[in-house]
């Protein structure tokens, strides 16, 4: 586990994952861009989020709402109203810092007097059509959940859906955040995981018990070690507006103990809230029962950055290897950006070469993979390890002869000879 976050930020940079947003220009506060290897990890944690909850559960149902939204939609919510920070300026070096943040009432930077506190909200305004006009305002969602309660009848009733059941998104959300920096850990542009998961009233604290365990052991089964993850249950002072129960899970990152993922219980607030707003009834009739009621909701959101964040925190291993220190990502397997990597250890035989390439050939049908012939096989194993790719595959002179290749295994960097006709097989066994 790492604990100085420049060294990974400096290894995101320096190897293709995560590069800060618009660089010639100076950078962007706060917007970071995912690199070749950062969006495959990325995209991996996504597709594991997705595969657990979407495709091997039978209760919950993907949804893709769009970042706009009307406008109506964030009165009902209460974001108009009250998703604000309250800040003070520095009178002396102008900067911005949230209230809850400051240790007395001077400037945490340079000790200058601070103006009196002032709300601010954290949504991005947008002007929609072609009239700039405050009537057609809307807003870069804060939140990808309030498009999920918008569509709850829709999919109620296209699905033929019956409560409970839970309905998952996953999308980027927009917050003007004042207190930025720490790497992705906090940006304005991110992305979020969302499942509303819809209950019936009385049956709430026992869902809402039910996914706080599951999501905790989510992070464990993808590789998160159990000593850096700890649960906070909200109290009552802390409590957003519309939850019941709030409880995150926490993750040791080198800033400190600090949120990845909060499950409330929102009760039937957003969809009341939707239903006086917009006039539609949004209750749900249960058949059997032959009862109408307003489902409760029990939410897990986590961010996708934060997550990505954690799961590079914890992979991160230095060890002595023959007098040289090794730096290796141990990632599970099915989050590595690159599963396998293909090494031919002389590139100026042609049959060798060609071995290689046909190897690489079949095995990028199947996988992300990674041909590299460009320094010493010394050096190509410390790249892969760097970036956390579970195999490397070297193509020898013996290849030729034996119609064997060296696999060889990150964590143990043990190696062993695989028959060129079996390696795909084996590969693919090894990484499912
Ligand atoms: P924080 O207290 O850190 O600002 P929050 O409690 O406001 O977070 P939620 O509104 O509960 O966050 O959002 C759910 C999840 O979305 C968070 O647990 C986090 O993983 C992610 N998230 C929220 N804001 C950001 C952000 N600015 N950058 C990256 N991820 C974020």
């Amino acid at each position: 586990m790492l604990s100085d976050m420049d060294l990974l930020v400096s290894l995101c940079k320096r190897r293709g994952f995560i590069f800060q947003s618009s660089e010639i220009y100076g950078g962007m506060g706060s917007v970071w861009d995912y690199g070749p290897l950062g969006v495959e990890l990325k995209n991996n944690v996504k597709q594991a989020w997705w595969r657990t909850y979407v495709y091997e559960r039978s209760d919950i149902e993907g949804l893709d709402a769009a970042i706009l939204m009307h406008p109506s939609t964030w009165v009902a919510s209460g974001h108009v109203g009250s998703f604000a920070d309250t800040l003070v300026d520095c009178k002396d070096c102008k900067k911005r810092f949230r209230l809850d943040r400051l240790q007395a009432k001077r400037c945490p930077e340079c000790g200058g007097e601070v103006t009196e506190p002032r709300k601010f909200n954290l949504m991005f305004k947008v002007p929609i059509g072609a009239v700039e006009d405050f009537r057609n305002i809307s807003y870069l969602r804060p939140e990808t959940a309030q498009g999920i309660f918008v569509n709850f009848q829709n999919i109620i009733t296209s699905m033929r859906r019956k409560v409970p059941f839970g309905i998952a998104q996953i999308g980027k959300a927009f917050r003007n955040e004042i207190t930025t920096g720490n790497f992705i850990f906090r940006c304005r542009e991110f992305e979020q995981m969302e499942i509303e998961y819809f209950v019936e009233p009385g049956t709430d604290e026992e869902w809402y018990k039910r996914w706080v365990e599951e999501r905790f052991n989510w992070y464990i089964r993808l590789g998160i070690g159990k000593e850096n993850l700890r649960l906070r249950e909200h109290p009552k002072d802390e409590l957003a507006h519309y939850a019941k129960a709030c409880t995150d899970i926490e993750y040791k990152f080198p800033i400190g103990w600090s949120e990845l993922e909060g499950i409330a219980n929102r009760t039937d607030f957003d969809l009341k809230q939707h239903m006086n707003e917009s006039g539609k009834d949004l209750a749900y009739f249960d058949d059997e029962k032959k009862a109408k009621y307003i489902p409760f909701v029990i939410e897990p959101s986590g961010g996708v950055d934060r997550t990505v964040l954690a799961f590079l925190v914890d992979a991160y291993r230095e060890e002595p290897v023959r007098g040289e220190k090794r730096v290796y990502l141990a990632l599970h397997k099915h989050l590595a950006p690159v599963k396998v990597a293909i090494l031919p250890l002389l590139r100026n035989r042609d049959e060798l070469v060609r071995l290689a390439k046909d190897i690489a050939n079949t095995l990028r049908k199947r996988c992300k993979i990674m041909y590299d012939d460009t320094a010493s096989i010394g050096r190509l194993y410390r790249r892969q390890d760097e970036i956390g790719t579970p195999y490397c595959v070297t193509v020898d002179v013996e290849s030729l002869s034996d119609h064997k290749v060296t696999v060889r295994d990150r964590d143990t960097m043990e190696q062993k000879r695989v028959p060129v006709q079996e390696l795909e097989t084996y590969l693919l066994g090894q990484l499912l």
